[in-house]
């Protein structure tokens, strides 16, 4: 069998993504590849990015991860969803939560649109009523899939995410990554060499004049892009017409009570503010647009709506939501926040970094760089960003906030076709257009829908062949259902208490 010839693998950038990368590709190509990660602590990481989405479990069992241990080593909490409050309008609060139903769907369709019809008639509550998730997170409860649950119970295999301290994570994967082979190199890049025929990456010098070689190149190396743009000069496609925030101020506090199993996102009057509760204290941002506030102005709405003592001076983060026009261009492969930005509002940085080491397993070199490969990439990563990007437009754009000019703007802007078709085809009959490929369930379209505001005008007809009676009781049932579900459920604190405190 002819060797590959793809054998060293140079990985700028230690943070959450580099060392992600790292750790997958220890784990997956072995003594196969030589992995040598750079990075220089002098430059640091952009130390934000604590609340996930429930994939990350899946890259976890890729490595083999044991959960618990790494519950401990981060301080993690886990995740049933997202409260967006006053999104809508002043007041107005909701959960985006992970569920992958919603109660239970008769026959055909899924649970929504039985909902819709039954709704109409007054004799149904609000969505929120109907999973596991959004009934559990506002009443502090959790659990994760427990051996004496029956199979067919809700309860049986709950998606959840998790809040987590990502320094902590990138350091717990650098140990992995060391005790499979690879090597770490502390110092900072100082030039990137190309190829003079063909203008692929040769090496990196550090300061100092060490030479660092590969044949692949993995720019992990944050928002400057070293190798994707200031060398490769590819390019960023700007999503800021739609995603107007461009900053965001940071600050962490000691935590003030048990921790809830849910992010919270408030709006505010020029953007929003997160709170992210981990074991050992509470992340706090507040993202916002420098066009409707100044810095002073964000930092005061940050710390006025924070609980506990701060652990630190807030500081401060700029960005352009978008993308490099390439992730993969040449000989290097842009992963994390080297390829793009969009805000954290769904919690998708850590998300798209664990897409772009999938997506690069699945097509990784063997014999050189045909371009067939790397075009592949690109589209996919393309497609996945898209994708997230409608689904961060929606919140903002389906809104009924007048009060500030920026969520004047937000509702009167015009958003990507993709995503108002779909708006459209929802607003219709509660349906709407999903590749089986993207992140979000359908599920998560449909909350945020309804929760912003988008009611159908009607329902699938099928829904009509089940008698209205019928229609209710099942309507009823699947309510009961999931109340008692959640009546069983422990405290998050007592689970974390039980199985996994620091
Ligand atoms: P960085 O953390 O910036 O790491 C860059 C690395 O490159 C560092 O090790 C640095 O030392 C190294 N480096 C740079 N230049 C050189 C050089 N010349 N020589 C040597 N080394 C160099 N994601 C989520 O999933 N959930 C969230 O809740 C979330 N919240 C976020 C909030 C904000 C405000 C921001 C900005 C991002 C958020 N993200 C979130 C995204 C998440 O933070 C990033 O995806 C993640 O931290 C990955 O960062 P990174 O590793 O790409 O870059």
């Amino acid at each position: 069998m002819a060797e590959s010839c793809i054998r060293n693998v140079v990985i700028v950038g230690g943070g959450t993504a580099g060392w992600m990368t790292a750790a997958a590709l220890a784990r997956t190509f072995g003594a196969q590849l030589a992995v040598r990660l750079v990075e220089s602590s002098e430059i640091g990481t952009v130390g934000v990015g604590e609340a996930t989405v429930p994939h990350l479990k899946l890259f976890n069992n890729l490595l083999q991860i044991d959960e618990i241990e790494f519950i401990r080593r981060t301080s993690a909490t886990f995740k049933l969803g997202i409260q967006l409050n006053d999104w809508h309008h002043l007041g107005d609060s909701y959960i985006h939560g992970f569920g992958t139903t919603i109660g239970r769907g008769l026959g055909l369709l899924p649970f929504h649109q039985y909902w819709l019809k039954a709704a109409r008639a007054g004799r149904a509550g609000p969505l929120g009523d109907y999973t596991v998730h959004t009934l559990a997170a506002p009443r502090g409860k959790f659990m994760s899939s427990a051996s004496d649950v029956p199979r067919d119970s809700p309860l049986a295999d709950i998606p959840y995410a998790y809040h987590m301290d990502t320094a902590r994570y990138a350091l717990f994967l650098r140990e992995y990554a060391a005790a499979r082979g690879v090597r770490r190199t502390e110092g900072k890049v100082a030039e990137v060499k190309l190829r003079p025929d063909d203008g692929f990456v040769e090496s990196v010098v550090l300061e100092g004049g060490e030479v660092v070689a590969g044949d692949l190149f993995i720019d992990c190396s944050g928002f400057r892009g070293l190798l994707i743009e200031q060398a490769l000069h590819t390019g960023y496609i700007e999503f800021k017409d739609w995603l107007p925030c461009d900053r965001a101020v940071v600050v962490r506090t000691e935590s003030v009570g048990p921790p809830p199993p849910f992010t919270r996102a408030n709006a505010q009057a020029a953007g929003w503010q997160w709170r992210i509760p981990l074991q050992h204290r509470t992340g706090n941002g507040h993202v916002y647009s420098s066009a409707y506030i100044s810095d002073d102005e964000a930092t005061a709405t940050l710390l006025r709506n924070i609980q506990g003592r701060p652990l630190g001076e807030p500081f401060q983060l700029r960005f352009t939501a978008g993308m490099r026009r390439k992730l993969w261009n040449r000989n290097v492969v842009a992963i994390g926040l080297s390829g793009g930005f969009m805000e954290p509002l769904e919690s998708t940085g850590i998300h798209l970094i664990q897409m772009g080491i999938t997506r690069l397993l699945g097509l990784f070199p063997r014999d050189g760089f045909d371009p067939v490969l790397s075009e592949r990439y690109n589209a996919q990563l393309k497609f996945d960003t898209e994708r997230i990007r409608d689904f961060l437009i929606l919140h903002y754009h389906a809104t009924e906030r007048e009060d500030t000019p920026f969520w004047q703007q937000c509702q009167h802007m015009s958003v990507p076709p993709s995503l108002q078709d779909n708006i459209d085809l929802f607003a219709d009959s509660g349906r709407f257009f999903r590749n089986a490929d993207e992140l979000f369930a359908e599920i998560s379209w449909v909350q945020v829908m309804i929760g912003q505001g988008i009611v159908p005008r009607s329902w699938h007809p099928l829904v009509d062949q089940v008698p209205e009676t019928d229609l209710y009781r099942f309507v009823d049932d699947v309510a009961r259902l999931m109340a008692d579900c959640v009546e069983v459920m422990p405290s998050h604190q007592a689970f974390i208490d039980r199985h996994c405190a620091i």
